[in-house]
């Protein structure tokens, strides 16, 4: 008799579910485990509490709609909070479990809790198997030993690569393992000590935030949810528009958010290419369909790129090894944050940030380069603060985006510095998008000022 555990994180599905549907075949018996990390609600050195009740909310509208679709499959979705590692491996003397499954991480962290457990239990199998990208790690046309430097790199040699269609929906489980009266006792006071409360589940389908009213819930999560919103992305005829329209700040349409859904994984990437295919088929395949496969690719790239730099992706001198020359303002990145900078469309961007825990491609990179290039601020400080913020939050993407633009990641460019004014003037030139986000006195010229400079700073390696 052979006792899995599934163990749940970023892929939070039954469609197109490669880890769930191979623990499917191979069990008698089936643990389905969540684990909300509490070191991730922890001060950190760059940020004073955990994720934002934007992010929390939004997760939680996820579990709640896993724990349904799990429970109409004869399941069980046990959530606990404290250490995954210790957590899982607790479960793992308890229940007897043989083998753990899991969708492959690309965190380093995510990656060496699965070392340490295995440390602490040498006999277990564990099963990572890719779940959130396009490609297996075996289907790459290189070794990730050699991984490609550059994105442009990167995308020529995977392009042309067969994208498998995804997998059939897990539509049977194997039933949960059952304990002995003694275990049951256990179980019951380990969830005492561990559990993690969700909220009641909310219904509903992604709230299209109409384009001139800020909207603090601007999604909901969930398969459900995710799955509603790609039909109805594909049913209009935004995908062919998209290249022209994707920088746009204002539109919420003008961008896909995919990102908000195949971050907690609860819509898989290779389900949107199939219906972007489906729809291309139906309506013609033109640039802007390519482009939202190249976003995609940027996505694919950061989350290997994450597995190969491991911790060096959190690093002030970056995966090239480079020293930036800014510091830790703790004025600068206060101001920053609350959107008293003395950019207008700087704080307008922080402002639909905090009040969302969204904003757009472009949006972000103007915000990076505002706090690194013109506050001169360290851009761990940023990215945790990103981290802290975005619904969307990945590890790959955020941490890579963010060395990008400072000029320690990928790039062959120095840096990457925008030039506030003239994205200003080309990307909200009527004042339209600060509008929304700024009182109408600081939309085009902000009253604060950068009063002081602090009397001592501290580089921090
Ligand atoms: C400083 C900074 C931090 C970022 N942090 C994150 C993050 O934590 N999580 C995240 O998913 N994206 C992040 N991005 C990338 C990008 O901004 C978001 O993916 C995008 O804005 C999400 O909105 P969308 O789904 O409408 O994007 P679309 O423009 O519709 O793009 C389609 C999809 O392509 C992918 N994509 C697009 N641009 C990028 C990019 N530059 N890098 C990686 N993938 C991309 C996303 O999966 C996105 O859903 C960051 C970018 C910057 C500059």
């Amino acid at each position: 008799m052979r006792i899995g555990l599934f163990w749940f994180d970023r892929d939070l599905r039954l469609h197109d579910h490669p880890a769930l549907s191979k623990a499917a075949r191979e069990v008698d018996y089936l643990l389905c485990v969540y684990v909300d990390d509490t070191r991730l609600s922890e001060p950190s050195r760059f940020v004073d509490t955990g994720s934002s009740n934007h992010r929390k909310q939004f997760l939680n509208e996820g579990l709640n709609d896993l724990y349904e679709s799990l429970a109409q499959l004869g399941q069980r979705l046990h959530t606990f909070s404290g250490r995954p590692e210790k957590i899982i491996e607790a479960l793992v003397n308890l229940y007897g479990v043989s083998d753990v499954y899991r969708s492959q991480p690309s965190g380093h962290y995510e990656i060496r809790y699965a070392e340490e457990l295995l440390n602490n239990c040498p006999t277990l199998r564990i099963n990572e198997v890719a779940s959130s990208t396009l490609l297996n790690s075996a289907d790459l046309p290189f070794s990730l030993d050699c991984f490609p430097e550059t994105f442009s790199k990167f995308r020529r040699a995977v392009e042309p690569l067969k994208i498998n269609p995804p997998e059939a929906t897990v539509k049977r489980l194997p039933p949960p393992p059952v304990l002995s009266a003694d275990d049951e006792a256990s179980m019951a006071v380990f969830k005492l000590a561990n559990s993690m409360a969700l909220a009641s589940p909310k219904s509903g389908i992604p709230n299209d935030a109409p384009d001139s009213t800020p909207n603090t819930t601007i999604a909901t999560g969930g398969e459900k949810a995710g799955l509603s919103h790609l039909r109805e992305y594909f049913k209009t005829s935004y995908a062919s528009l998209y290249k022209e329209q994707r920088n746009d700040l204002s539109a919420w349409s003008h961008s896909t958010k995919f990102s908000l859904w195949l971050a907690q994984g609860s819509i898989s990437v290779r389900e949107i290419v199939d219906q972007l295919h489906n729809y291309e088929r139906r309506e013609g395949a033109n640039e802007s369909t390519y482009w939202i496969v190249f976003e995609l690719l940027w996505r694919e790239f950061f989350f290997w790129h994450a597995r190969v730099y491991g911790a060096r992706l959190f690093a002030f001198k970056g995966v090239k090894n480079k020293r930036p020359l800014t510091s830790a303002y703790a004025e600068r990145i206060m101001r920053w944050t609350k959107g008293t900078t003395p950019f207008p469309l700087v704080n307008a961007l922080m402002n639909e940030l905090a009040t969302t825990g969204y904003m757009s491609n472009r949006g972000r990179q103007i915000a990076a380069s505002c706090l690194i290039h013109e506050l001169s601020v360290d851009w761990r400080f940023g990215a945790a603060y990103f981290e802290q913020q975005l619904i969307d939050y990945d590890v790959g993407s955020n941490w890579g985006n963010w060395q990008y633009i400072a000029g320690v990641g990928t790039d062959t460019r120095d840096v990457r510095r925008f030039n506030i004014e003239k994205q200003t003037q080309t990307y909200d030139p009527d004042g339209t998008y600060r509008r929304r986000w700024l009182p109408e006195r600081e939309v085009f010229s902000s009253p604060h000022t950068l009063h002081s400079v602090d009397a001592a700073d501290w580089p921090i390696a």
